[in-house]
């Protein structure tokens, strides 16, 4: 018998009607992820995703990429067998053989969706536990505060044995909350806030305004880099990169220099409203953080939404810096996010920016400008790169 993955689904247990939905999206999600990895059976039965496969080695691969799947909370690599006692007990022998060695007490806790079975949970875990205490004497029994707990589970197909489960990703599948699209910098916020609002079940796009030559081609690179390392998590994405140079060029020399990236935010946002509009995206995501910078007062982030009728999700308004940066560390985007390349924003920083702008003031900062003949250039000129991981 087949060696398998158990994935504990999370919310969407919690779904009424359209929990079917939810389910099927997770499934396809797992699916498309192993297929990068071999052949698999996936099905779902009981609140639990099974994956089976032949080769131990493909297993073990599916067992860390299944980590990163949205929607799972508790991921166990089990071993199976036939569902009689007697194998049930050898087989927890045989496979709790390390864990054993390593813990000085345990218990067995056992589960039993088939009720055809002729013994009740209890009398499953005295009976494997028994087992395991004459092959493992050393280990103490302790059913209160164990060091290792044992799962038994008898379904319909098998018997499996099973240790602690690994905590899965969390959240909710991808693409069963909609799409949104997210601005992605080279920074080390942005790569979280989109991981954030993927983990809510949002398909992204993200987007990218690049001003070369002022940002170099490595920059970009960069972020194309740092949206495959969130592919894993994300899924197959496009890129957008937006031509941005000739924008901020106007904004330098027809608008005040303290109002500079109050308009250039602005502008990201009709972008980046008509990048959502034209792929069916309801929202747009930001790694915006309360009083980090200048334009991320409440008063500028008033003037920057005020361009758009779409909502603006930005995940790490009330955290600290350090919890972002742990976080960056923990999906993996952290050491690409602080590479040396320069960004758009900083080539072009105003010396003294406004802090507490009025929308008036700055409607008024950039009336020379062509705003919607500067929007349409820019869409025009989108540069899109298909972002999928290995
Ligand atoms: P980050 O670490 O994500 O770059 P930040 O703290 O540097 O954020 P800002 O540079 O003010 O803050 O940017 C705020 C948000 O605006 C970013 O998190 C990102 O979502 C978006 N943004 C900024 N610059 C760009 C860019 N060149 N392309 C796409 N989005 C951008
Ligand atoms: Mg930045």
């Amino acid at each position: 018998m087949n060696d398998i993955i158990l994935l504990k689904l999370g919310e969407i247990i919690l779904k009424g009607l359209n929990r079917r939905r939810f389910e099927q999206r997770l499934l396809s999600n797992i699916r498309w992820r192993l297929s990068r990895i071999g052949r698999f059976r996936v099905y779902l039965l009981q609140s639990t995703v099974y994956v089976e496969g032949q080769d131990p080695d493909e297993l073990d691969a599916a067992f860390e990429e299944l980590q990163k799947v949205f929607g799972v909370v508790a991921i166990s690599r089990a071993r199976a067998c036939e569902k009689d006692i007697d194998a049930i007990a050898r087989l927890a022998v045989e496979a709790m053989r390390e864990p054993m060695r390593h813990a000085k007490s345990f218990k067995v806790e056992s589960k039993r969706s088939d009720k055809s079975f002729p013994m009740t949970s209890v009398q499953l875990s005295q009976y494997v536990g028994g087992a395991l205490n004459d092959a493992y004497p050393e280990v103490a029994v302790d059913v209160h505060d164990p060091e290792l707990t044992v799962h038994v589970e008898v379904r319909d197909l098998a018997a499996y044995v099973h240790a602690a489960p690994v905590p899965g990703a969390g959240g909710m599948p991808v693409g069963s909350n909609g799409v949104a699209v997210t601005l992605l910098s080279g920074g080390i916020d942005s790569p979280v806030s989109s991981w954030m609002i993927a983990r809510r079940g949002v398909r992204l796009i993200p987007v990218h305004f690049f001003s070369f030559p002022y940002t170099s081609e490595q920059a970009k690179e960069k972020v194309v880099e740092l949206a495959r390392l969130l592919a894993p998590w994300c899924g197959r994405m496009r890129l957008e990169v937006v031509p941005f140079t000739h924008i901020q060029e106007e904004i330098r020399s027809k608008c005040p220099e303290e109002y500079f990236t109050l308009v250039m935010r602005r502008f990201m946002m009709r972008i980046a409203e008509r990048i959502a509009l034209d792929n069916g995206a309801k929202a747009i995501v930001t790694g915006e953080n309360l009083g980090q910078v200048a334009s991320q007062t409440m008063e500028a982030m008033a003037c920057t939404r005020a361009v758009t009728g779409l909502p603006i999700l930005q995940p790490l308004i009330g955290m600290d810096k350090g919890e972002i940066v742990a976080q960056a560390r923990k999906i993996g985007t952290f050491d690409t996010s602080i590479l040396p390349y320069e960004d758009c924003c900083t080539v072009f920083t105003p010396r003294h920016p406004r802090t507490h702008p009025t929308l008036a003031e700055v409607e008024e900062a950039e009336a020379a400008l062509d705003v919607d003949a500067l929007v349409n250039d820019a869409v025009l000129g989108v540069e899109r790169i298909v972002i999928d991981f290995e």
